[in-house]
């Protein structure tokens, strides 16, 4: 699995970095995905930051 995020939505709220923070940090103004791939124990929590996201910016490949 791999995630991305759309930083032209992202509204910095942080949610994705408390519910991922295996995957998910803040960058400079936005948050980043900080892994290429997905590690497969943190897969179900990427999925629901993706479902959780305010701006419904993070975008997952399976
Ligand atoms: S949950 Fe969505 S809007 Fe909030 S910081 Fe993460 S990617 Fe940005």
């Amino acid at each position: 699995m791999k995630a991305s995020i759309d930083e032209d939505l992202c509204t910095a709220c942080e949610l994705c970095v408390d519910t991922c923070p295996e995957v998910f940090e803040m960058g400079d103004d936005v948050a980043v995905v900080k892994v290429d791939v997905v590690p497969a124990d943190a897969e179900d929590d990427t999925r629901e930051a993706a479902e959780s996201c305010p701006a419904e910016c993070i975008n997952i490949e399976e």
